[in-house]
């Protein structure tokens, strides 16, 4: 029944905005980075990370790629927290600071996409993390987003703890996008490590038609290969 579905998830908003109200009265945010109450990344140390000029890479499908930090300290303490412990709230702190990546890059893309999340990751999150965040961005951006144009066409095995070469590979073919002809595109991910995601994901929007194509993420993190799990996003 139409009408008790509507009263139902009106209900479910008001007693959603009450709850979270009465958490922030009883549990303050605090900034994950210094502590202080009020926020949960507070602009003075959003402020003290100094965001990365854009990188060109050469024969690549992305046009240009730019991180909003390098991986570490706060940033790393808030992806980490929005990504494994389930914290969603940091989707707004992150694409703010995406939406700050944008408006210094130069770019004119028509439409923003998000990286597609590994089949097994969404079963257990329940959420696709750079898809939040690519809807967050379009919003600040006054831009239209489609976090659905890339999809998975191939299994592919997690990218963490393999190597930049194992990494390529595994995503090589693995993307087909569609409904982008002509378009210039945005493509949100958490993390640049090697690229070879957003490089596969750029593949299939211009094989697909797609005018220009960037990547824009959170942070880069660089690979160790002698102490993986120190690198590991
Ligand atoms: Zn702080």
């Amino acid at each position: 029944m139409p009408t008790m579905s509507l009263h139902s998830s009106q209900f479910r908003l008001l007693t959603d905005y009450l709850l979270n109200t009465a958490l922030d009265v009883l549990f303050p945010p605090r900034c994950i980075g210094c502590g202080c109450v009020g926020s949960l990344f507070c602009a003075r140390c959003q402020s003290e990370i100094v965001m990365p000029p854009v990188q060109r890479e050469s024969g690549s499908p992305l046009d240009a790629w730019r991180a909003s930090a390098e991986f570490g300290g706060a940033i790393q303490k808030a992806i980490h927290a929005y990504k494994y412990k389930n914290q969603r709230r940091f989707a707004v702190p992150l694409a703010d600071r995406l939406a700050d990546a944008l408006a210094g890059s130069g770019w004119e893309p028509t439409l923003i996409t998000a990286a597609p999340l590994h089949e097994l990751r969404l079963n257990e999150r329940g959420y696709n993390q750079s898809a939040l965040l690519a809807e967050r961005l379009a919003q600040a951006a006054g831009l239209p987003c489609r976090a659905d144009i890339i999809s998975r066409v191939r299994a592919t095995r997690p990218q963490v703890g393999l190597n930049a070469r194992e990494r390529q590979a595994n995503v090589a073919d693995a993307f087909q996008a569609h409904d982008v002809a002509g378009a210039s595109l945005v493509i949100v991910d958490d993390v640049y490590t090697t690229g070879a995601t957003l490089r596969a994901c750029a593949q299939a929007l211009r094989s697909a038609g797609a005018a220009r194509v960037w990547g824009l993420t959170v942070a880069r993190a660089h690979i160790d290969v002698h102490n993986r799990a120190a690198a590991r996003p």
